[in-house]
């Protein structure tokens, strides 16, 4: 299966985490979480249309003064979920700033607060120097973004303050089958994406579309294409290490393609993990094992282990394979 998504932490595991989804063949990315993305250039900062912030501890949303600067004189808008309070924390970034001479400016950032029972809404827009417009008020029923593409949902989860864990998934993956545009006779083109999208908008099967310059209608189109499960990609960050925590997490994580979790403590260090509220490597291994999911990408270090990163990551794989690991070996004090 060629992947929509192609996802990549814009950091090592020991600086702050931060995920930039690109959405293969649309100008377009996705963010989750805004740490410190100085490696991030600008053009790149510009596809994106949508940050999903887990929680505001700085190590999260530091970077999204660099991403604002970037996206200033963009006509799009800038979607920001988050957990309860986010609508708060972006209008105090704001704040801390003067806006008299951007009224020319076209862009608008659309806040979403995603709280235990509702979903809240408002708008910040350069027109109006960034004053808060409060918007409508709707029910949290898991999901939090509805495409035809993709969908994202959202889950809520302790780190003694609310966090956010997402997953993003395709609705369905649409493959092409190349021996039959051999037989068929027709080439590789832009049509091919012009014809995926017109499936995923389900448009009628007279709908034509044009292949190197000949119409040619969906329906006849059709034997090109199979239809398979869509992929899926789950984030999850900053998780204080309780049973019931895990509990929700497992399900809500099943089948990904590739799970980026945090690893932040070993768990020979497992006190510490519940004192500060994060999930060890083992941890991080279980939950991707019993959630079945196809990759464990581990994030998010404590600069404790700088020098033995290895443990962190052969404890999270033997848990995530079901070997007997002694990864908290002494190497590491
Ligand atoms: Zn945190
Ligand atoms: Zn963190």
């Amino acid at each position: 299966m060629k992947p929509v998504f192609i996802a990549d932490p814009v950091n090592g595991p020991f600086d702050d985490p931060s995920l930039y989804v690109r959405i293969l063949r649309e100008s377009r990315a996705l963010l989750f979480d805004a740490g410190d993305i100085r490696r991030l250039e600008t053009g790149s900062i510009l596809k994106i249309s949508d940050i999903f912030i887990t929680h505001t501890h700085m190590d999260h949303f530091i970077g999204f003064d660099s991403i604002l600067r970037a996206v200033l004189r963009r006509d799009e808008p800038l979607r920001i979920f988050g957990p309860e309070n986010i609508i708060s924390c972006v209008e105090g970034k704001l704040r801390g700033y003067s806006w008299n001479l951007i009224k020319e400016y076209p862009v608008r950032i659309e806040v979403i607060e995603i709280k235990t029972d509702s979903v809240e809404h408002a708008g910040f827009y350069a027109e109006n120097s960034f004053c808060r417009i409060d918007g409508r008020s709707g029910r949290f029923d898991e999901i939090i973004l509805d495409e035809p593409l993709l969908r994202v949902k959202a889950l809520h989860v302790k780190h003694e303050i609310p966090v956010l864990a997402y997953s993003l998934e395709e609705e369905f993956h649409i493959n092409i089958n190349k021996d039959m545009l051999q037989e068929m006779g027709l080439p590789v083109g832009p049509w091919l994406s012009e014809m995926k999208k017109a499936i995923r908008l389900q448009a009628p099967p007279d709908t034509v579309i044009e292949v190197d310059g000949v119409p040619r209608r969906m329906e006849e189109l059709a034997p090109l294409t199979t239809i398979t499960r869509g992929e899926k990609i789950t984030y999850v960050m900053d998780v204080s290490p309780d049973e019931e925590n895990i509990r929700k997490i497992i399900p809500f994580v099943a089948g990904s393609d590739v799970l980026f979790c945090e690893g932040y403590f070993l768990s020979r260090d497992a006190d510490r993990a519940m004192e500060r509220s994060h999930l060890t490597a083992a941890l991080a291994g279980r939950i991707a094992r019993e959630a079945r999911v196809g990759r464990l990408e581990l994030m998010h270090f404590s600069p404790k282990y700088r020098h033995c990163a290895d443990d962190l990551y052969r404890e999270a794989e033997g848990e995530f394979r079901g070997e007997v690991t002694c990864a908290a070996a002494d190497t590491c004090n």
